[in-house]
Order: C-alpha cells, then structure tokens, then sequence
C-alpha cells in the first residue's frame, strides 16, 4: 500500500534551505520551521517529494502511457505545444479585470476562437462562456427558451432521442423543460416518423447528437429540422462527437440551430478528472441577441468586450470562460490549419472503421455491419455464452496496458463496448489494441476465468464499485488524528 505523503513525513526535514535566512532581514528560521509544524504539512526532502509523486503518477492509467479509447470521450493526445502558449506570462499572468488596451491580444485570441468555430459548422456566432460541455447544453436550452418566450411562445418539452448522453436530459430538467424520449429505429437512427409522432406545438427543441452515440451518422437530419422548424422549435446539437465532422460538412446547413462544442474533446485541450473545459455555444442569426454577455466584438482593429445587450440571457461563468483553455484550442487550431482540422476527422473515422473490421468477427455488432464515424460500438453478446460480460473484457484489457473503453453506454445496447481510437494513434498502436481485444475474445472460451478475475497486473484489482460509489472514503486514515 502506497503510503500517505504525511505518513512518510519527518520532523525538520525540508525540500529546500532558504540561503538568504541567514542575512540580515531575512524571515528568522525559527519561524519557517514553526509555521510549517503547527500547520500539520509534511517535511519531506526534495527527492521524497519527487518520488512519492512520480510514483502516484504511475499507479495512474494516462494517455502519455497508452491508448484511451474511451467512446463519446475522445481522450486525444494534446500537444505540449498547447501547454507552452497558455504557459506564456502574456496569457497566464493576465487579469481578467485589466484595461481592454492592455489585452487586445487575449481578446483578438477569443475573437479568432469564435471565428473558427463559426467557420467551421457555418453558424453565425459563438459564446465561449461555458466551461464544459452540460454547461454548455444548459446555455443553449436557456437560449431557446429566451427566443421563444421573446417571441410570445410558451414552450414545455424537449425531445431526446434514446441514444442520447446521459447530459441532455439533465440540462433539460435544470432549465425547467419536460423530457420525452424519442426511441431509435432498427438501424440505430432517429426516424423521422417517430419524431413527427411526438411533435406538438409544446415542443422547444428537439437535442440530437450527430454522430449519434452509437457512431452513427443521424441520415434524417435536415428532414427532422425541417418538421421542427414548421412547428416553431428548433433543433439543438450535441457536438461533442465533433471530432468526426470537423471539415467535412457545416451542420448549420443542416438545419442546427444551436450547437455546443466541447474543446476538451475535440480541440485538443485537457479532461478528465472534472478539471476545466470549454463548451462554447454556436447559434445562428436568429438566437444572436440573447447571447451570455461579455462578448467580445470588434470595432475597426479594436477589440472590446461588449456588457450590454437587451435580450442577453446574462452571465454564465465567472470573467469570460476558461481563458487558458481557450489558449490551447487556438494553438491547436492555428498548428492544425483548416486542412489539417479535415484530415483530423477523416484519420479518426478511417482509424475507427479499421478497428470496426478488424474485431467484427470476435465481437457482435449489435447495429449491423454499416460504416461508423470516429467511434464503433460492439456488445458481449457472443462472450455471454461462457459467462463473460463487458466488465470482464473491460478489466482484462488493462493487463494488456491499455484504457478500457466506455462501458455499458449508450443506454440502447446491452452490454456495450464503445470505442474511439482517436486520429492521434498510429496503426501499430491500433493493431496492439486489436490483437489484445481478439486474445482476450479468445482467453472467454479457453480460460474464461482468467478473465472474470483480472485485472491481474494492476495496482488496485477489482473494487466494488457500488461500495465505491455509496461509501466514499477519501483517505483511508485521517492524516490530522495521526
Ligand atoms: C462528453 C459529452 C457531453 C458532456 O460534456 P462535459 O464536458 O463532460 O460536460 C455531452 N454529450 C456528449 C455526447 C458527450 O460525449
């Protein structure tokens, strides 16, 4: 068991000696050690604190150690160029409150953001407020709400399709509307007659998610805005699965009228572990007035932050979203370049239709066997028949050192494997992944055991998640009763 850094601590050790305390002037060291002791903190030697981290470091799975492929996540590799331009003193020492003359690069930056994102799905503006994605589909339902109640609309519903993130349905909720499901067809895609089925005048907006979260491209798209639009309501799109149409096609011209983006996944920036994202918001002309202010417009080469607007649904995040985030996504941008960004998504649905053949035989594929966009999704159907479930497959893949998957999502297929390589993998690392998978689809029938007991090789076996969830402990001894 890995001990505690307190546990390992030992009085008047220190990581550094302050040279200067013993000029004149200096603070007395006397009270350097006192501070540090009644305030309970640890006394380590530099090399204790470098080895204890590095080695909490490596108990973690990250992307630095192997592929990620966790579907719906687009866990990428980002660039450390990325960390080097956020790292920048110009932009990471900058106050948010400081003069508009003195930060016209930072919001040149956030005007430029805006326009990419525009650029690239053809809608007309972009906030970048919200920090994640959910926040982002909040964003965009209070906007729907705020035209339609401008336009003397009283609206109740919002439908979700049963493919949906587990987000859509949240946000709705927290924005006051009523959910109805819509049910996919037999081929995994929202059907236009089902749609029309359940389209009442109550309906704010229908949220679909393009490719939907079974990989799969939503074919009825503009039908279903056109139906939508006829009754008043709009379509909002999930864009979190971004990384598959980026460059390729303009889902304003498919009749989007509100679409959140998660930098996160797409533009290359940092997740995991609830750290900061950015899921900016797209609108098309329409829904333009009621935009989360500040906004940063630009008036000939000036660049200004504009706080009043009359129909402005307000503020959504602190100062003007995750700056250091939105840093990182230009530098991605700007590295990439519009081709680049096309060759992304096309590498990332090559990369994941590859792994969709290669597996097909040793995994079922519960929606037929139809082109995928940068994700696929198998089931354990034929491992069941020697009492292997996903979860089981799952562990057993982190033997072979890689990330599982996610699991048991979407909702819709029982037992679900979805997988997204990602374009940032190389074919030797995808074969690695395929020959793991087809072993491990083997090992169910010759030793199926081995599998239902793995992981084997990692430092925590296997934890009882509902104990893990129901009582969490977050440390295993209270270090201040030591
Ligand atoms: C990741 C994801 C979200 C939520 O994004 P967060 O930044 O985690 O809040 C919503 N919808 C889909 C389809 C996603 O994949």
């Amino acid at each position: 068991m890995t001990k505690l850094i307190f546990e390992k601590s030992s009085e008047h050790r220190s990581a550094c000696d302050f040279p200067f305390v013993k000029e004149k002037n200096s603070i007395p060291k006397s009270l350097l050690k006192e501070s540090n002791t009644s305030l309970g903190l640890p006394e380590l030697s530099e090399l204790e604190i470098i080895r204890h981290y590095v080695h909490l470091a490596s108990l973690n799975f990250n992307i630095e150690k192997g592929l990620y492929p966790l579907g719906s996540c687009t866990m990428k590799y980002n660039p450390r160029i990325n960390e080097d331009m956020a790292g920048l003193s110009g932009f990471s020492n900058l106050h948010p409150y400081a003069p508009q003359d003195l930060v016209q690069g930072a919001l040149k930056l956030m005007y430029e953001v805006e326009q990419w994102l525009c650029e690239l799905t053809g809608m007309s503006a972009v906030t970048l407020q919200p920090a994640a994605g959910a926040q982002g589909e909040f964003t965009g339902l209070k906007l729907i709400r705020a035209y339609h109640l401008d336009k003397g609309l009283k609206k109740t519903k919002i439908l979700i399709p049963d493919s949906a993130h587990g987000t859509n349905p949240a946000s709705s909720t927290l924005c006051g509307y009523d959910v109805q499901k819509v049910p996919s067809n037999s081929i995994g895609l929202l059907d236009i007659e089902q749609v029309s089925k359940v389209l009442d005048d109550d309906v704010a907006a229908l949220m679909m998610t393009n490719p939907n979260t079974l990989g799969l491209f939503e074919e009825n798209i503009v039908a279903i805005a056109k139906l939508l639009h006829q009754k008043n309501a709009l379509l909002y799109c999930d864009g979190a699965n971004f990384n598959a149409l980026m460059g390729q096609a303009k889902l304003a011209e498919m009749g989007v009228d509100v679409l959140q983006f998660n930098l996160h996944k797409t533009f290359s920036t940092p997740h995991g572990g609830g750290g900061p994202g950015a899921g900016p918001v797209g609108v098309t002309e329409k829904l333009k007035p009621y935009l989360p202010l500040p906004r940063v417009i630009k008036e000939k080469d000036f660049y200004k932050l504009e706080t009043q607007s009359q129909k402005s649904i307000g503020r959504l995040k602190g100062f003007y979203g995750n700056f250091g985030v939105l840093v990182r996504a230009y530098t991605y941008m700007r590295a990439m370049g519009q081709e680049g960004l096309k060759k992304v998504s096309q590498m990332a649905v090559l990369n994941a239709n590859y792994i969709k053949h290669r597996l097909k035989d040793a995994y079922d594929l519960p929606y037929n066997d139809r082109p995928c966009m940068h994700e696929v999704i198998f089931s354990d159907k034929k491992q069941l028949k020697h009492s292997i479930k996903t979860l089981d497959i799952a562990k057993r893949l982190m033997d072979f050192g890689f990330h599982p998957p996610t699991v048991y999502f979407p909702l819709i297929v029982s037992g679900a494997l979805m997988i997204e390589p990602t374009e940032t993998e190389s074919k030797e690392e995808i074969d690695r992944f395929c020959d793991a998978m087809i072993a491990i689809a083997k090992e169910c029938e010759s030793n199926p055991q081995k599998v239902h007991e793995a992981p084997h090789t990692t430092p925590v076996r296997r934890v009882d998640e509902v104990k893990a969830a129901r009582n969490l402990i977050l440390t295993y001894q209270n270090p201040t009763t030591r």
